[in-house]
């Protein structure tokens, strides 16, 4: 088994500060005194996340003509829940330290409490991960309703109207986007592990002789995803459950794991699931979940490939893979070497000073760009300073507007990763843009 590169030991600690103070991150709260596991994403944050999400949209549904996408709701009710499973498994195993009574998931723990180091523990029982609540004004079993734990569901539920509404034949796949929800025994790891997270789900529906195929080339397509947004080869690497760990549902599981700072870790799984879902809501809702294949007169139960992300563990994935700290003319400098289809800004418009003349042709830059790109707009400080700042964000391309400017209508084009500048005019910068970023 590949040992995971050695790490800076302070990574996190540096991540989880610069996202803080750059407005990626903030505890939930704060002003409260924080609320446990829960996080909000700021200016920055909000802007990076969308562009995982639209990442993973642009390439599992938008260049796709077999995937189409759905958004379910959050709340459901408890034979939803019942039929997947999750009503009975969806555990993990809960013990109580008998001396400092903190409680801890015990596959988590080396059989030391990591809070005051007693080895004495209560028996495991299981802990069910629902957040559970009340639909309605009344109390009573009759309203009780349920968080998901994971986006998957709305597409099994929901397969017999897509297959309706969209003539899709096996294969074919159901995508969705969205908040999952788990009461984590023991959150932790800044956004790792949360008890509100955001999923990015997708079922591949296919002929079940063709599972194990599907199941492959998932796999591969998922782990080449994280690979082409700039996540180093070194810092990825797939593993294979054995059978004995598999899931109740699972056929096959395989993850990509990404070498965090406390080692390799789960970033994605996929799953081959078998006939388990459509089988499972099939009998317990009374409607025929089945694909009707006209060519063989054959009715069958397709089987599912399931690659399951989290968009916030992959955002986090990003901001480690891309933190860097270089020297640029002998100062050492923080840097994101973020993907540009993934950075908060790709291109910072910065006046060279505050003076009232490069006011005008600055906006003018700025409103050119701005339908085309998610641009910052900095005035404050020196120049230097402001690339600083921008590279410590991970902006691809800051574009400083000078007294030149005024005479010649050109601009200078900073590299991020380079430094290099070149000298743009102000009517071919959105092509010099797209051209270097392809976007
Ligand atoms: P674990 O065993 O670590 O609890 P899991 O294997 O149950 O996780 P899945 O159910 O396969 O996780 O969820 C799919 C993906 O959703 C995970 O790979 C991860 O990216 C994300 N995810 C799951 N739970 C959380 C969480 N509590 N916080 C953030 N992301 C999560």
């Amino acid at each position: 088994m590949e040992t995971a590169p050695a790490p800076d030991p302070d990574l996190l600690d540096k991540v989880t500060n610069l996202a803080k103070r750059r407005g990626f991150i903030f505890q939930s709260a704060e002003i409260y005194g924080g609320f446990r596991s829960t996080y909000d994403y700021g200016p920055l944050g909000v802007n990076m996340l969308r562009n995982v999400k639209q990442a993973w949209w642009r390439s599992m549904v938008q260049t796709r003509s077999d995937i189409v996408g759905l958004d379910a709701a959050i709340l459901g009710p408890p034979a939803v829940w019942a039929a997947s499973g999750h009503l009975e498994t969806f555990t993990d195993p809960l013990v109580d330290c008998r001396k400092c009574k903190e409680r801890w998931r015990a596959d988590k723990i080396d059989g030391i409490c990591p809070n005051c180091g007693s080895d004495q523990f209560t028996e495991p029982r299981a802990f069910n991960l629902m957040f559970k609540t009340q639909a309605g004004p009344v109390e009573g079993d009759g309203a009780t309703a349920y968080l998901r734990p994971e986006t998957a569901q709305g597409m099994f539920t929901n397969f017999a109207n897509v297959l309706a509404t969209t003539r899709k034949k096996p294969p074919f796949g159901i995508a969705q986007i969205g908040k999952s929800f788990r009461n984590e025994i023991t959150p932790q790891n800044f956004v790792f592990r949360t008890r509100e997270f955001e999923q990015m789900e997708m079922e591949y529906f296919v002929p079940p002789a063709e599972a194990e195929q599907w199941y492959r080339y998932w796999i591969q397509v998922r782990y080449d995803w994280y690979l082409d947004l700039g996540i180093p080869e070194a810092l990825l690497r797939l593993h294979e459950h054995d059978a004995a760990d598999l899931s109740h549902y699972s056929r096959g599981t395989t993850d990509v794991e990404f070498a965090y700072p406390w080692g390799w870790d789960e970033l994605e799984g996929v799953a081959n699931r078998g006939d388990y879902d459509l089988t499972q809501h099939s009998s317990a809702s009374g409607t025929r979940l089945e694909y009707f294949d006209q060519a063989s007169n054959e009715r069958y139960t397709p089987y599912v490939i399931e690659p399951a992300a989290g968009a916030t563990r992959a955002m986090m994935a990003f901001l480690l893979a891309a933190y860097h700290e270089d020297e640029v003319e002998g100062e050492s400098r923080t840097v994101l070497r973020l993907d540009w289809r993934l950075a908060p800004y790709q291109v910072a418009v910065l006046p060279l000073s505050k003076k009232p003349e490069l006011e005008g042709v600055s906006r003018e830059v700025l409103s050119r760009l701005q339908p085309h790109f998610m641009c910052d707009y900095d005035v404050t400080q020196s120049i230097g300073r402001r690339y600083r700042r921008q590279d410590e964000v991970g902006t691809p391309y800051c574009v400083t507007v000078d007294f030149t400017t005024l005479e010649d209508r050109a601009v200078t084009v900073r590299d991020r990763d380079t430094t290099e500048q070149v000298r743009v005019a102000i009517d071919d910068l959105r092509a010099y843009l797209v051209e270097r970023t392809g976007a």
